[in-house]
């Protein structure tokens, strides 16, 4: 993430930030908490991480101070699995149905009606919650043409989150072994995609002082043929974009893969599409064996529990990944599976399930922490970037305000973060060292027009969805 023909974001720079809290948790070593803590950021960069006590001499009047009393500072949180298109239609489509009728019948249908305006009205919405409530860095699951793929990075870029956007591979209308899942707004022709792959690539690939990247986005097996798979395979070794897609979410993901004598390891290793910054989402089916082949490879997993239980696709194996050292990070996945985008209670729900199932000893606090920060880091190939607070990263930051009923009494700082907090007590947010939300208020959106936007463009959408219905 070098180059940028993109324009850079309209921030006024701010150099040095000290922040101060009563407590810093660099995420660096399972375990640490450094009470009344310091995080000095210097140029975008982490100078220093420590006690107060001794750091006097490390900052200058002329510094942004940050000095938040009942703060905890952390690393940026990572969702390495966000629609951006869905946040417009949240709410929307019935709780009451499956995977594929939720899709086939709902969200690719409208999602199909989208034009530019809504595509980029519903990135702003989800922006806007996903930085209001600390996620710093986010993974793009797809974008589709009809959102208008400019218009998207443009928003997303000035916003001043970092993002890994990607672009939509979807060229047959099946999902798993159905035919015909997919209305015709959504199926695209294979080249056309991988053209737009390269000019978004050229055009937002490390935009922003390398905050942006682009990625490729294989929407799910059955929805995407032999040709492109390989193609894709081929073009990401080639270009060192890294490739997300849907995974073993449901039970026919399975039926798809035997009915062509394979499982999803062994097929993805028949496309070379395993390894490093080879993210897949859900997971929930995966087999003993396939999860070894994932550990082996490097590849990684996204764990998107509310999504997966509001759709009854199940509860991934999350801790037999990790004890096998696959590394699996965090998603909230889209605005009508969620229905949120805020990544501290996906924490407490991912906890929930797994101890609901496994007891409360194999999975902890520290666990969800790190899969919603180092291990979102190192799905995106970006551990020696972001992820925890260590000098020499970038400066991404949020401080939660452990103030109020919900947080009080102030006892284990992780575990109030995970099972108490929600976004909403996210007070600050710093992106390679520029803040982003200050108390509270995201700086760099236009809350009140971001929301009417939202608001009008639903409307226009679920007119045309009731219209082609009747
Ligand atoms: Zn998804």
């Amino acid at each position: 993430m070098t180059r940028s023909e993109a324009p850079a974001a309209d921030l006024s720079k701010v150099e040095r930030v000290l922040i101060r809290g009563r407590a810093v948790i660099p995420v660096s070593k399972r375990g640490l908490v450094i009470s009344k803590g310091v995080v000095l950021i210097d140029n975008g960069e982490i100078a220093y991480v420590g006690e107060q006590e001794g750091s006097a001499g490390r900052w200058s009047k002329d510094d942004l101070v940050i000095d938040e009393p009942y703060g905890v500072v952390l690393p940026g949180f990572i969702d390495t699995h966000v629609h951006l298109a869905q946040a417009l239609i949240r709410g929307f489509v019935p709780d009451s149905v499956t995977l594929i009728p939720w899709l086939r019948d709902w969200v690719w249908r409208l999602q199909g009606l989208y034009e530019h305006e809504d595509g980029k009205a519903s990135a702003e919405l989800c922006v806007l919650e996903m930085l209001r409530t600390g996620t710093t860095t986010f993974l793009e699951a797809g974008l589709h043409s009809r959102y208008g793929i400019d218009g998207v990075a443009e928003s997303v870029l000035r916003s001043g989150i970092r993002a890994m956007l990607s672009k939509k591979v979807m060229d047959m209308k099946g999902y798993a072994t159905v035919e015909d899942a997919l209305p015709e707004g959504m199926v695209e022709d294979g080249e056309e995609c991988i053209e737009q792959f390269l000019d978004a690539r050229r055009k937002w690939s490390g935009a922003g002082g390398g905050r942006l990247d682009f990625w490729i986005g294989l929407r799910t097996p059955g929805a995407v043929s032999d040709e492109m798979f390989e193609r894709v395979s081929e073009l990401a070794d080639e270009t060192g974009a890294g490739v997300t897609m849907h995974l073993a979410e449901v039970k026919e993901d399975l039926r798809y893969f035997a009915s062509r004598g394979l499982t999803p390891a062994t097929f993805l290793r028949r496309f070379g599409l395993l390894g490093r910054k080879r993210v897949y989402v859900h997971c929930v089916w995966l087999s003993e064996d396939d999860m070894d082949v994932f550990a082996e490879t490097g590849t990684s997993v996204v764990h998107c529990p509310s999504s997966n239980a509001k759709l009854g696709s199940g509860v991934a194996p999350v801790v037999r990944m990790l004890d096998k050292r696959v590394n699996v990070s965090l998603g909230c996945d889209g605005g009508p599976s969620n229905d949120s985008y805020d990544l501290v209670r996906e924490m407490k729900v991912a906890a929930l399930f797994q101890k609901a199932l496994h007891g409360p000893d194999r999975f902890t606090a520290w666990d969800a922490l790190e899969m919603s920060t180092v291990n979102g880091a190192r799905a995106l190939g970006l551990e020696d970037l972001i992820g925890s607070l260590e000098v020499g990263k970038r400066g991404d930051v949020v401080v939660i305000r452990t103030k109020g009923p919900s947080l009080t009494p102030y006892t284990d700082p992780v575990s109030l973060i995970v099972y108490a907090a929600t976004g909403r007590d996210v007070a600050h947010v710093l992106v390679d060292g520029q803040p982003v939300v200050m108390d509270g208020k995201v700086l760099t959106l236009d809350e009140e027009e971001v929301l009417r936007n939202a608001e009008e463009r639903f409307e226009v959408v679920k007119e045309k969805f009731l219209r082609a219905r009747t």
